[in-house]
């Protein structure tokens, strides 16, 4: 099997994450190749509607999806995030995660945007 195509994904910077959510990406889409777009804590910016942030995620994500083709996108807050405020239960992350994804979602209805908490196990669980 040689799957080909893209996915894109709006993860946190945080080395831990990345591989995590690369291969559920790949899994999930069926693609070879994920497009990484990385901040600091980007649910929480995405949730807080920090305009300048959005426009970088969105000005990646369009080169992903207009010249790769992309077919499918996630959005992932993790377990023990620097970016994220302090002091925030699971439930306020989990909260601030799906709010990122419908950001990403109305900036993107043409495609699936997936909402992930990833654990520093390795975990990935689809919050929706
Ligand atoms: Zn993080």
């Amino acid at each position: 099997m040689s799957n080909q195509g893209f996915g894109t994904a709006v993860n946190c910077m945080d080395g831990r994450v990345q591989e995590a959510v690369s291969s559920w990406m790949r899994e999930r889409y069926q693609v070879q190749w994920i497009d990484t777009i990385t901040e600091a804590g980007p649910v929480a910016a995405l949730a807080r509607g920090d305009e300048s942030i959005l426009a970088g995620i969105r000005f990646r994500a369009d080169i992903s999806i207009q010249a790769h083709e992309s077919v499918g996108m996630c959005v992932a807050g993790h377990e023990g995030c620097a970016g994220m405020p302090p002091d925030l239960t699971h439930e306020d992350e989990v909260a601030i995660t799906l709010s990122a994804a419908k950001v990403l979602r109305e900036c993107y209805p043409q495609l699936p945007v997936a909402a992930l908490w990833v654990g520093l196990d390795g975990s990935v669980t689809v919050l929706d």
